[in-house]
């Protein structure tokens, strides 16, 4: 059986164990998690009809029927539909349904990130409709990956960790922030990836803003700076690196902090195993900060996971009850920022195993001094 095939058939033995009448998946991660389309959503519908009854239908454009042929879904007995230009694509939608189930579905579960529009199209056609996420199906078959999976993983995290070796050919007293980030950009895709993903050069106070992206704000000697980059694979799985450089001797004051944020980055990565639980993982991480004293500035989670999604569940925090598995992905990133003076954040991916945890990205977590 392929991956398509075994995917779509632990989805319906999912949806046997629910009132979901259909999964109804648009293109994103988790189109390309089912069938392998890496389709962009459009104003045109594309969704992978998944019933709890009948055969599977990938509804698409007929202009991206020759694409959608050389998935080979067929071999996963899931059905192809194209619909022109002008065509009622929604109408088709809810009459495959009606055909399927042998009456109206009532309640679908469609992707986290579909269209508006499109879900405005689907109860035009079919006004008593009702919406849930497929993400309470998909997310715990999605959290736990394939060795295959996490070897793409591992193929990016190597990948990201050489462009931040690399950092002191860029990050240099009297160059802008968005400098810096040009050439980790060209680094990045250099390295193996398709493509970008974020670039954030935080240096001096902007390090307090944990999203900051870039500006034109010249680095300064002595300064910390937060470099957190990722790039996404041809296959659709990415890297998300964090580390904190100082360009020249760092404040005693920041190298303490960064001290106790190490300590804190070590211990999150030393808590996890398989049957812990995600939010006892950042209760692991946080504490260590909050003894320290810090605890007011760390304002963020302590991860997240990462797949074909950048961010996806399980998510390292309070409240994230997931009891972690052999195979889940996240990242480790806690972070400490003293607003309109410095931030540091260290982030790492790794992956629970049968024993413990590994780590992907396999860099020192020294504080560098460039
Ligand atoms: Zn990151
Ligand atoms: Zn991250």
């Amino acid at each position: 059986m392929n991956s398509a095939a075994a995917r779509i058939e632990s989805v319906r033995s999912a949806l046997s164990h629910t009132d979901i009448d259909a999964l109804v998946i648009t293109p994103g991660a988790e189109l390309r998690y089912l069938t392998g389309s890496a389709a962009h959503p459009s104003e045109r519908l594309t969704a992978l009809v998944v019933p709890r009854q009948g055969a599977p239908v990938l509804i698409v454009p007929t202009l991206e029927r020759p694409a959608a042929e050389l998935l080979g879904l067929d071999s996963a007995g899931v059905a192809l539909y194209d619909h022109g230009d002008g065509a009622d694509a929604f109408g088709a939608v809810t009459a495959l349904l009606r055909e399927r189930l042998g009456r109206p579905a009532a309640l679908v579960a469609v992707s986290e990130r579909m269209w508006a529009a499109h879900w405005h199209g689907l109860t035009g056609a079919a006004p008593e409709l009702r919406m849930a996420l497929a993400e309470t199906v998909l997310a715990p078959m999605r959290m736990v990956k394939s060795e295959d999976e996490v070897a793409e993983l591992a193929a990016a995290a190597a990948a990201i960790d050489g462009v931040h070796r690399r950092m002191g050919e860029w990050l240099r007293p009297g160059r802008t922030e968005a400098q810096v980030a040009r050439d980790i950009a060209a680094a990045i895709v250099e390295s193996g990836h398709s493509e970008v993903s974020f670039v954030i050069v935080a240096s001096g106070p902007n390090g307090a803003s944990p999203h900051h992206a870039v500006s034109d704000r010249i680095v300064q000697a002595g300064e910390p700076v937060v470099v957190d980059i990722g790039g996404t694979l041809a296959s659709g799985y990415g890297s998300d690196c964090t580390r904190t450089y100082s360009v020249g001797e760092p404040e005693p004051e920041f190298t303490a902090l960064y001290r106790i944020l190490r300590h804190a980055q070590q211990t999150g990565v030393a808590a996890v195993a398989p049957g812990t639980t995600a939010e006892a993982v950042d209760a692991a991480t946080r504490e260590v900060i909050e003894t320290a004293g810090y605890g007011e500035y760390f304002t963020h989670r302590t991860g997240h996971g990462i797949g074909l999604d950048g961010h996806e569940p399980p998510y390292i925090v309070a409240g994230d009850t997931t009891v972690l598995a052999p195979g889940m992905t996240f990242s480790i990133e806690p972070g400490v920022y003293v607003p309109g003076r410095f931030g540091a954040r260290i982030e790492d991916i790794v992956v629970c195993t049968e024993t413990g945890v590994r780590r992907l990205n396999t860099l020192s977590t020294d504080l560098v001094i460039l």
